[in-house]
């Protein structure tokens, strides 16, 4: 295939580099540049006036329906990194590879890792420090590509897996667990902190005497309402100046921060009728929906109006964090925590990348966000994340520029993921078959 005569953007950069013919053969970007041949009985796409970005990376999503996958390559999100794993996601995974299924790649944690009294069904729960190394060796042994850990571990255990994650190599990320600061975590080897926790509470003065306290509670019996409760009370709002001096720490110990400010901001508006009435909810299943109403949400029934408010003071707090964390150097990773009311597969990375820019990302960094850094992430910098020679052939063609306004990046008009190419007639048909009455 030769993608002829386009603008490439490059993530991070500022400027993109035009009139570009790409060639790709076999799942690879074989030749990249002006005066590129395109050979005898190659597919020719006209890219004249148009726009190819790198492959999409949605780096945190929670998603179990093989069959609405392709609803991430419609949107061009041609990678996702699972925060939840189960055997079906590393399936997936082996098929993506091969290019056997329409969908992304995946990359995945296998089950949460949380404390005695796990927040979500079904988790595991890890509490005694002494197993740590067993614990990990089974994680390895089953495949899963990193350890995804939660709120409610205890200092003792978390410490201790972390431990035992490093000496065996296996990658860790998730939530920094309430006992626990987000730079404690950070020296431990933690990868990513997720939804920008942690910040309020470590600012705080009493911050160490909390997290004791918090620990103590995950101790007790049914201590676990007790701990939200302490990680919750009321304390005073940090300094701009504080929280930049804090990140220069944390990016400093290589922890990467994955904002989902999707998610932070739709759990904060279900009580808008004109938020709840999307029309992209066509794509999904009634039970999706259903299981998207508040009422039926154990996290939000209770809610008063009041509260309601409180989420959405609480969201403007953690979207102002963005512009003093960009400015100390922290590494940004665009994730939408799809499943979660409101989170689309695939069409929320792009909310996620224009609410980024809100919070003071410039369009090519918010690229950077969802392209280049999940490669720098996964230490895959040199095989993919940029339209490049070599390079694996994840991409994305637009007809409108991404860097002059962000929400171009769903002016779509074709994908293209390793040896396959979906025009928009395809992409369309992905789309019309994953309507639901
Ligand atoms: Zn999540």
């Amino acid at each position: 295939m030769a993608i002829e005569h386009v603008t490439i953007v490059v993530p991070g950069k500022a400027q993109s580099v035009p009139d570009q013919t790409v060639l790709i053969d076999r799942g690879v970007f074989r030749q990249v540049g002006k005066n590129v041949k395109v050979p005898e009985g190659a597919r020719r796409i006209d890219g004249t006036g148009k726009f190819l970005i790198p492959g999409l990376w949605d780096m945190h999503v929670h998603w179990y329906d093989e069959s609405a996958l392709g609803l991430f390559t419609a949107n061009g999100v041609t990678g996702i990194r699972v925060m939840w794993g189960m055997p079906m996601q590393k399936d997936w995974r082996r098929k993506a590879a091969l290019g056997a299924m329409v969908g992304p790649r995946v990359v995945t944690a296998g089950p949460i890792v949380d404390g005695p009294d796990p927040v979500w069904e079904g988790s595991t729960s890890f509490t005694d420090p002494e197993r740590a190394g067993m614990f990990v060796l089974n994680h390895r042994a089953d495949e899963w590509d990193f350890i995804k850990v939660y709120s409610l571990l205890r200092r003792g255990a978390y410490f201790a897996l972390a431990h035992a994650a490093k000496s065996q190599g296996v990658p860790f990320a998730g939530h920094v667990p309430l006992s626990v600061s987000l730079l404690e975590a950070a020296k431990a080897g933690q990868k990513s902190n997720e939804h920008l926790g942690g910040f309020m509470t470590d600012l705080r003065p009493d911050a160490a005497d909390l997290r004791s306290k918090i620990d103590a509670a995950l101790g007790e019996e049914g201590g676990k309402a007790k701990a939200f409760a302490l990680s919750r009370s009321p304390g005073p709002m940090p300094t701009v100046a504080a929280v930049e001096s804090y990140a220069r720490s944390l990016a400093k110990e290589g922890m990467w921060q994955c904002p989902t400010l999707t998610v932070l901001r739709n759990i904060s508006r279900l009580d808008k009728p004109e938020f709840v009435k999307d029309a992209r909810l066509k794509y999904m299943p009634s039970e999706m929906r259903t299981m998207w109403d508040p009422a039926n949400d154990f996290r939000f029934k209770a809610r008063t109006a009041a509260d309601w408010e409180k989420s959405r003071a609480d969201f403007a707090a953690k979207k102002a964090l963005i512009a003093p964390l960009l400015k100390a150097g922290t590494k940004f990773l665009a994730g939408t925590d799809c499943l979660n009311p409101y989170c689309f597969p695939g069409f929320s990375l792009h909310d996620e990348l224009a609410l980024l820019v809100e919070a003071g990302l410039t369009p090519t960094q918010a690229l950077e966000a969802a392209t280049v850094n999940p490669a720098r992430f996964f230490d895959q910098q040199k095989a993919w994340g940029l339209v490049a020679k070599g390079m694996r052939a994840d991409c994305v063609l637009l007809s409108r520029d991404p860097l002059v306004d962000i929400r171009n990046t769903a002016s779509i008009v074709a994908v293209f993921q390793g040896t396959r190419m979906f025009d928009r007639a395809e992409l369309d048909a992905i789309l019309k078959a994953n309507e639901h009455p």
